[in-house]
């Protein structure tokens, strides 16, 4: 059950005055009978994935992952969201299985999907929003060797070892310079606590803004999610930030704090210590700074990524944290040089 706490906390949503209700979506035709035409992106998306199919469905990716019977969660996910109705609210472990027993019977999933008119719509949409959670990478051990594994690569933004809580707070209210919806995902926590990139990419913004306090963008690799990370901890907000740097998911970019709704910068005027975190689609350069801004529910993700945190630690003499492991992504390496 998610439960609403009795305490408000207030924290910076995007400068959107309102957020449409009114959902533009642009069904693609399948790729082999049309040219998306100019102009033709996706305008709208309400990630309502549940984490039980979300955690079902990676554990199906990672299981066959290397065989002739590997899907990938995208797939999985978007295939029970055009089946059913995209709120994943009746989402039964059972539904997955009767697809994965299809699979293995030897059916082809494009054989399955192709009277699934909003396949396609969900493939895109999913793929914008998990594109960067899976895949190859090599991760350091304790004996200094690096082990390659495949799964789950990007990270919780909280550090491995510090308490937080949270609930599902996508959409409510806010007041601070104008009524709007809250178009991120709370996580509150002590103060000081190691904030992590959960994904890798450049830094596309840091420094002051006045609903999130000091806070960082970070734009993925592919460009299309921007990661929003506000209220960072006043006076050391951040771990050597600078725009144009490259991070690798798992690093610790500030901490957290309780700075914003202030005009004057760095000031503490949120009431409770947390972590605001965000993520924007970004189908089209368009969308980036419109009212079109795209942001999705994080709430489930967030306990998805509780699964893969990122361990810290502080070097003698030095005043910030760092990883204990470091890891090594392709997307990193093809990008980031
Ligand atoms: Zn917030």
């Amino acid at each position: 059950m998610k439960t609403m706490r009795p305490f408000l906390i207030f924290c910076f949503c995007s400068l959107l005055v309102s957020i449409s209700c009114v959902c533009f979506v642009t069904f693609y035709a399948p790729a082999d009978t049309a040219v998306a035409k100019e102009g033709d992106f996706i305008r709208w998306v309400d990630f309502n994935v549940s984490y039980a199919a979300l955690s079902d469905c990676l554990a199906y990716d990672v299981k066959t992952f290397g065989t002739d019977a590997h899907v990938s969660w995208i797939d999985l996910l978007a295939y029970l969201a055009a089946k059913g109705d995209g709120t994943f609210q009746s989402y039964k472990t059972s539904d997955l299985t009767r697809l994965t027993d299809e699979l293995n019977k030897g059916t082809e999933l494009s054989s399955l999907t192709k009277s699934l008119k909003s396949f396609p719509y969900y493939k895109e949409a999913y793929s914008a929003v998990l594109g960067g959670f899976v895949g190859e990478y090599e991760i350091e051990t304790d004996t200094g060797t690096t082990e390659k594994k495949y799964g789950l690569k990007a990270f919780s933004p909280v550090a491995k070892g510090y308490a937080y809580s949270d609930f599902d707070d996508f959409g409510a209210g806010r007041s601070y310079g104008f009524k709007r919806k809250h178009l991120g995902h709370d996580m509150m926590g002590s103060v000081g606590t190691p904030v992590i990139a959960v994904e890798s990419g450049y830094v596309e913004c840091h420094g002051w803004n006045q609903y999130g306090g000091w806070r960082i963008g970070i734009r993925s690799f592919d460009k299309k999610r921007y990661y929003y990370y506000a209220h960072l901890r006043k006076d050391h907000p951040y771990n050597d930030m600078y725009e144009g740097k490259a991070v690798t998911a798992g690093d610790v970019i500030g901490y957290l704090g309780m700075t914003g709704y202030s005009t004057k910068e760095n000031v503490n005027n949120i009431n409770t210590p947390h972590l605001h975190w965000g993520m924007q689609l970004i189908f089209d350069e368009s969308q980036k700074d419109a009212v079109s801004e795209i942001w999705i529910d994080l709430y489930a993700i967030t306990k998805l990524l509780a699964k893969n945190r990122s361990a810290v630690y502080r070097p003698e003499g030095s005043n910030e944290w760092e990883r204990r492991y470091q890891m090594f992504e392709p997307v990193t390496d093809a990008f980031s040089h």
